[in-house]
């Protein structure tokens, strides 16, 4: 045998399986099948034409060095600003961290705080991310089923059930990966109402998809209902989805200035500071012409309405429309104890989504997200794409018995 080089900690954690299942697709197309595609946790438009200005005129004026570990004072103020403007929340730039993606500063805000053994609240179906990350700083995810009863979002009494003395975080991500789900005024204000109650739990506001959310809903922030909770709620954003800059890897904290600085100096020890020519962009980004953002919007609003009528008609499956994100959490437990025409009996989620990639559709099973019997579908894709891998699906649920 030989010795493993690898640490203990590596062995409480999963690699991605969006991530995985992305890689899959890439296999799977490499090989020369055609697969459509639902998978993807992305925009697939481009980045916007005036973003991309803005990072070539920073490195061509030399914008190519270290910057502080907690981001240019440019791109702090651009953030306070931005707040401001879609949040109505007022920071002061001390109170923005900038990191490598809200994932990078999800992982920094747990390694900075948790103590072994303390709790995370994760809302179940969650983000596949927030339970490794706290399993990898020593922390103890506790998973909350949230189910379709209450549309995927935790309930005050759910929460009350969750907390103990050990409770360090309650993630709430609104809009939701993998649901759409969004927490609507009323709903934040009964988890707020039970929060006050117990000061030592502090809240992680994932905000990441903020700009699309599909009316009558609308974003919200736990702070804009209840602003007593600023103190300890961090707000964790980014550039990725809105943007669709994913791979330029911004991400921003906004929360406390104590939080903040412990964020940093982790931060000065590990990655030093974001790319300064991404930063350049974000500033572009959050201050510059947000008209790009709006048509983006318009365009998931499109392509989730062709998802909803392409979806609809295929037996077997059930979906709630999603509130926001651009994700549909299809309830597929009505294929379950069929058989495909492989003669494969289909007894898990897992199972449906490899039927389905034999048919030609790639998509991501609910076990990754803790809640099951669900597949994800990504409407980040194309129209006829969406209206082709609907076709795919109604066939291959057609052909079961
Ligand atoms: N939060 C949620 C809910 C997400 O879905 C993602 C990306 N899949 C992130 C955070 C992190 O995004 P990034 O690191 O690109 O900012």
């Amino acid at each position: 045998m030989t010795p493993t080089l690898l640490a203990d900690r590596l062995k409480r954690i999963q690699p991605s399986p969006s991530v995985q299942a992305n890689d899959r697709v890439a296999t799977l197309r490499a090989e020369g099948k055609d697969i459509i595609n639902f998978t993807i946790g992305e925009p697939d438009f481009d980045t916007p034409a005036h973003i991309i200005d803005a990072a070539v005129t920073a490195m061509k004026q030399g914008d190519t060095h270290y910057t502080p570990s907690e981001g240019t004072p440019a791109l702090r103020q651009a953030i306070v600003e931005k707040l401001a403007r879609d949040n109505a929340l007022e920071y002061h730039y001390d109170e923005i961290v900038v990191g490598a993606g809200g994932k990078h500063i999800l992982y920094h805000v747990m390694a900075a705080t948790l103590n072994p053994g303390d709790e995370v609240i994760v809302p179940a179906p969650y983000w596949v991310s927030y339970p490794d990350i706290a399993l990898l700083n020593e922390g103890v995810p506790r998973v909350v089923t949230c189910d379709a009863s209450c549309g995927f979002k935790l309930t005050p009494q759910a929460l009350i059930e969750a907390i103990t003395d050990k409770t360090r975080w309650l993630v709430l991500n609104t809009p939701s990966n993998p649901t759409g789900a969004v927490y609507a005024e009323s709903e934040l204000l009964a988890l707020a109402q039970v929060l006050r109650d117990y000061p030592h739990v502090g809240i992680i506001s994932d905000e990441i998809y903020e700009h699309f959310v599909y009316a009558p809903a609308r974003h919200l922030s736990l702070i804009n209902v209840a602003p007593d909770l600023k103190s300890r709620t961090l707000i964790v954003n980014g550039a990725s989805k809105g943007y669709a800059m994913t791979g330029w890897r911004i991400g921003f904290g906004a929360g406390p200035r104590d939080l903040i600085q412990a964020i940093v100096k982790l931060i000065s020890q590990t990655t030093t500071c974001p790319s300064s020519i991404s930063q350049a962009g974000a500033v572009a980004a959050f201050i510059g012409d947000q008209a790009p953002v709006r048509a983006m919007a318009e365009r998931y609003t499109q392509r989730r309405q062709l998802m909803l009528e392409g979806l609809q008609s295929i037996a077997g499956v059930n979906c709630t429309a999603p509130d926001g994100a651009f994700y549909v959490y299809l309830d597929v437990s009505g294929l379950l104890g069929k058989t495909t025409p492989g003669g494969q009996r289909l007894m898990r989620d897992g199972d449906v989504v490899l039927y389905w990639l034999d048919a030609g559709v790639a998509a991501v099973s609910g076990e990754a997200y803790g809640l099951s019997p669900y597949v994800r579908l990504s409407f980040a894709i194309g129209d006829e794409a969406i209206q082709e891998g609907c076709r795919r699906l109604r066939e291959a649920c057609l052909a079961l018995t």
